[in-house]
């Protein structure tokens, strides 16, 4: 069984100097295909070098919307940091809107999730995307701004109503291990709906971590107890589930 683990963080500070084992437990649980996901410049180039490294691990450069409040961000360094390393860089993430908090600018963070479909457009890669309290102006901007090669909804969060949107519009769901917490009930029923083409897993590691393993920090290696709960959900065995969205994975990344 080759499960794919469609988002996560390997440079993040709680993983100390402990990515060798964090990336071999993965692979010791059958976790053949990573991508691991930058924020910012700086997290951008540390993906691209931590790809080059490990067997496996692939990345997604891009500008996170909390870093987009401010008027003018320099967004340049994501063409010249793809046209270098083509052969790990596999989308633009994680990019979008996020109105939690204080000191959102909502203009100034959709002229960006905007100009980098755009750059994603140029460069002819998917993007994956993270919204957080933004369902409306999400779908605006995606129905408005065509991403060619597809985008993802990363731990999707929000209602099953949005999630008919999503797919009415041809993107993929991902779903992570909030769907095994005791509370789950909308991710369930949005996990049914999903059609099994367009549904992806993921840990968004080192955070959310599934159950039985909830409040630990969370690695690779832990997306089958998510792919678990929604072979069950779904009725099917975990191993045609895994099947299906590694494939699905592969095939969203343009991995062979
Ligand atoms: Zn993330």
């Amino acid at each position: 069984m080759t499960l794919f683990d469609s988002h996560f963080h390997l440079y993040d500070d709680k993983y100390g100097n402990e990515q060798d084992e964090i990336i071999k437990n993965a692979h010791d649980n059958g976790v053949k295909y990573m991508v691991d996901i930058g924020l910012d410049e700086e997290t951008s180039k540390i993906v691209i070098e931590q790809a080059n490294k490990y067997e496996g691990l692939y990345c997604a450069i891009g500008m996170y919307p909390e870093y987009c409040n401010g008027d003018e961000i320099d967004l340049s360094f994501i063409e010249k940091l793809y046209n270098e390393n083509q052969n790990v860089v596999v989308a633009l993430g994680e990019i979008g809107l996020d109105y939690h908090g204080d000191d959102v600018n909502k203009e100034n963070q959709k002229k960006h999730f905007i100009r980098q479909i755009e750059i994603a457009n140029k460069l002819n890669l998917p993007i994956c995307i993270h919204n957080r309290e933004a369902d409306m102006d999400m779908l605006e901007i995606l129905k408005s701004h065509k991403v060619n090669k597809g985008f993802v909804m990363h731990c999707f969060s929000s209602s099953l109503e949005i999630a008919k949107e999503i797919i009415k519009l041809g993107g993929y769901i991902s779903i992570a291990g909030p769907v095994t917490f005791k509370n789950a009930r909308s991710l369930i029923d949005i996990a049914k709906f999903v059609p099994l083409d367009k549904l992806l897993i993921e840990t968004d590691a080192p955070y959310l971590c599934p159950e039985p393993l909830r409040g630990r920090r969370n690695e690779p290696a832990n997306v089958r107890f998510t792919a678990q709960k929604i072979a069950d959900i779904k009725e099917m065995s975990l191993e045609e589930f895994v099947h299906n969205t590694t494939e699905n994975a592969k095939h969203f990344y343009n991995i062979t």
